[in-house]
């Protein structure tokens, strides 16, 4: 497929030459990657508009019935909504828990929605890269509003922290810290959190969880951004505080962007990406066939002293520097 093509098809905001890019980004071939980087290269001047949010619990915790409440509430002003999941969990079973068709089913017939799932078969940080270029491509295709939805195990919502302008933690009322699955540090991460399944039975454990989380919260320092992260409570199912969430996420854009650290954040996370990437490549090479190979060779000419560790270190080296 051509780079002019997918291009003017991505600027008219065409959805199945999107997922077309998409899949061409997926790809691991050397000719596709060509033709990636030659259209992200093209399309770089009409990125970066969107308001980037990651959303991340754990399963069952809500999150695409709240995705499915929100997509619908920021449709309704007018703007053009991507969903993106990012599942670790879908590389060891190749069945994704946050791929599968039903969930989120009203917000995929949605015209100005585009769902994409979790690219399977891709190690961790291939998943963060490539969605990475998913943003540009969205973005590129008008997308206003992108989020990203992460199961909160594991190490995917550090990524997706890394590539949001908003963090949001779902946690459920009545279920301890370890129940959750809530690792030490995620906490921090957040710029809010929702207490999700404020309704009916579980009102009253909310209001816990909420001074719980805001106690938790209160402990920590300050962030960088300059923003308190808030706690609210809300109900998908009961449509309660979801609109609450989106100004508190519209107002962390304009507190930010007003300090500078929006787009000092943005900055930083392509430096990121770029760091991100070249440890990929150092990680490829080391795991190659030939690079093992000779490592396994040196290895034993080290053990039987034919050879000293420092110059079998430099040799390795010597072949990693000269590759072309
Ligand atoms: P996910 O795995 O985090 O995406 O969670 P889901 O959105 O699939 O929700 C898991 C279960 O919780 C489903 O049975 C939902 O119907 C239920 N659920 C989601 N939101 C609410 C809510 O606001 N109130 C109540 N009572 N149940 C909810």
């Amino acid at each position: 497929m051509s780079v002019t093509l997918l291009y003017d098809g991505i600027r008219a905001g065409d959805r199945s030459l999107l997922a077309k890019a998409i899949t061409l980004a997926e790809s691991t071939l050397e000719a596709d990657r060509k033709t990636t980087e030659e259209l992200l290269k093209k399309l770089l001047p009409h990125t970066g508009k969107s308001l980037r949010v990651g959303i991340t619990g754990v399963p069952g915790v809500g999150k695409s019935t709240f995705i499915e409440v929100l997509g619908e509430l920021v449709t309704g002003e007018g703007k053009k909504v991507g969903v993106l999941a990012i599942d670790p969990s879908s590389q060891k079973t190749k069945g994704s828990i946050l791929g599968d068709k039903t969930r989120m089913e009203r917000l995929s017939r949605n015209p100005n929605v585009f769902i994409r799932p979790t690219p399977t078969g891709l190690a961790l940080g291939g998943v963060s890269w490539h969605t990475r270029e998913t943003i540009l491509l969205c973005e590129a295709a008008g997308f206003n509003v992108i989020l990203i939805e992460t199961v909160g195990v594991g190490q995917s919502e550090t990524y997706v922290r890394s590539m949001v302008d908003f963090f949001l933690l779902l946690m459920l009322a009545g279920a301890g810290d370890e129940l959750q699955g809530i690792k030490k540090g995620i906490m921090e991460m957040a710029d809010g959190v929702a207490i999700t399944k404020a309704d009916g039975e579980n009102l009253k454990a909310s209001k816990q969880a909420m001074a719980d989380a805001q106690g938790a919260l209160h402990l920590q320092s300050a962030q960088a951004s300059g923003w308190t992260p808030k706690v609210l409570a809300i109900s998908a199912l009961g449509n309660k505080g979801i609109a609450d969430i989106w100004k508190m996420v519209l107002e962390y854009q304009e507190h930010t962007q007003s300090t500078g650290y929006f787009e000092e954040n943005r900055k930083l996370q392509k430096k990121q990406w770029l760091e991100e990437s070249l440890e990929n490549y150092f990680k490829e090479f080391m795991n190659g066939v030939s690079f093992q190979s000779k490592k396994e060779q040196i290895t034993k000419e080290v053990m039987n002293d034919t050879l000293l560790p420092s110059d079998a270190a430099r040799e390795l080296w010597n072949s990693l520097v000269e590759r072309k």
